[in-house]
């Protein structure tokens, strides 16, 4: 169905954090959110949302890069235009501009939700390749924290529900291994371990030691143990070890894809909208990554229930996501005091619940 975009707006948003737990990583601590929530107003009055979760450290872009991004060289391209498809507008914005993947994806994501709810359709509906989940179990992270705060948070999340920790490591100083014998002392053998270094790791030898000293704790998932840029680094890694491999720093793009794919370096993909560059490109890659044989999940650069209502949707209407056997990073909940949504997405025994309505299924409260 085709849409004209009127207007779109950028707004920039402090959202508060708990900072008990907050989460530490190799990259550092993630103890504020100025994000952007992105609105994009159509012809018939209708708008679609769309949120920018901004991170220096981890696309290069902040909230008032993205805002400026936005207002001066994307909203050019799209406003006044005429798609029949959200995709014809991010392929604009991609022959003018490199990177930026999160004001990119903040934009697409708007169109895609306005694009729906003119259809009076959800996302979902437009998308799904089998009956769309209820829920979906959330995967938490806990910071590089020392062993016995380490435990007091594991045990929070687990009276919350939550069955997949993922502990975040490789930061300098800290004993990961007491880590996680201490947890695995105090809940025993039923939580699913994952370990996320944030590409920590400078070659290969030190990644698989690192990994091969974690892996008698019962690990279901390594993510991203070598750095970035270094595709052959991780393929080696991925070679060598015995636990699946989730590539989440070294594939953004679906060209990054492609070569990771040439060069084996991974089993399972951390997916999500902004980090891709867009709603657009979580699908295809989705579907590539699939059709290559490999496992999906949903990453995260800590959206609020807003940004989180895209990733929900992926997971819940794509087979390429298994996520009983790979939880997902659906954490707002968890780390955020208040929704950024209004009604606040559910959440449940570990669960987030998919919202049904039209686009996404949310909007911003206020
Ligand atoms: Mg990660």
């Amino acid at each position: 169905m085709n849409f004209v975009v009127r207007r779109l707006e950028a707004r920039l948003v402090d959202y508060p954090v708990r900072q008990r737990g907050a989460i530490v990583s190799s990259l550092g601590r993630h103890e504020s959110s100025r994000y952007l929530v992105v609105a994009a107003y159509g012809r018939d009055g209708g708008v679609g949302f769309g949120e920018a979760t901004t991170a220096p450290i981890w696309s290069g872009e902040s909230a008032e890069t993205a805002q400026w991004m936005i207002d001066s060289l994307i909203s050019p391209l799209v406003v006044g235009h005429s798609f029949d498809h959200p995709a014809e507008a991010l392929a604009a914005v991609d022959r003018r501009l490199h990177g930026n993947s999160f004001a990119k994806s903040s934009v697409d994501v708007a169109l895609w939700d306005l694009w729906a709810r003119q259809q009076g359709k959800s996302v979902s509906q437009l998308i799904a390749d089998r009956p769309p989940l209820d829920t979906i179990p959330t995967r938490v992270s806990i910071g590089c924290y020392p062993p016995e705060e380490t435990v007091e948070l594991a045990v929070e999340f687990w009276n919350a529900g939550v069955r997949t920790l993922k502990f975040k490591t490789g930061s300098p100083g800290v004993d990961d291994a007491a880590r996680l014998a201490a947890v695995r002392q105090r809940l025993g053998d039923e939580p699913a371990f994952t370990i996320d270094a944030n590409g920590a790791h400078a070659t290969a030898d030190e990644a698989v030691r690192a990994i091969e000293a974690l892996e008698p704790f019962g690990l279901s998932l390594v993510e991203q143990p070598t750095r970035r840029d270094r595709l052959s680094v991780l393929a080696e890694v991925t070679r060598r070890i015995y636990t699946p491999v989730m590539a989440d720093e070294a594939v953004f793009t679906p060209d990054e894809l492609d070569e990771a794919l040439d060069l084996d370096a991974f089993d399972v993909l951390s997916i999500y909208p902004g980090k891709n560059g867009g709603f657009t490109r979580s699908l295809a890659m989705a579907k590539k990554a699939q059709a290559a044989g490999k496992l999906c999940a949903i990453g995260s650069n800590l959206e609020t229930d807003l940004g989180q209502a895209a990733n929900i949707c992926l997971a819940a209407s794509l087979s390429a996501f298994p996520v009983e056997q790979y939880a997902c990073d659906l954490m707002a909940a968890l780390f955020y005091p208040a929704s950024a949504v209004e009604p606040p997405l559910k959440f449940h025994a570990g669960r987030v619940a998919v919202p049904h309505g039209p686009g996404f299924g949310v909007a911003p409260r206020g």
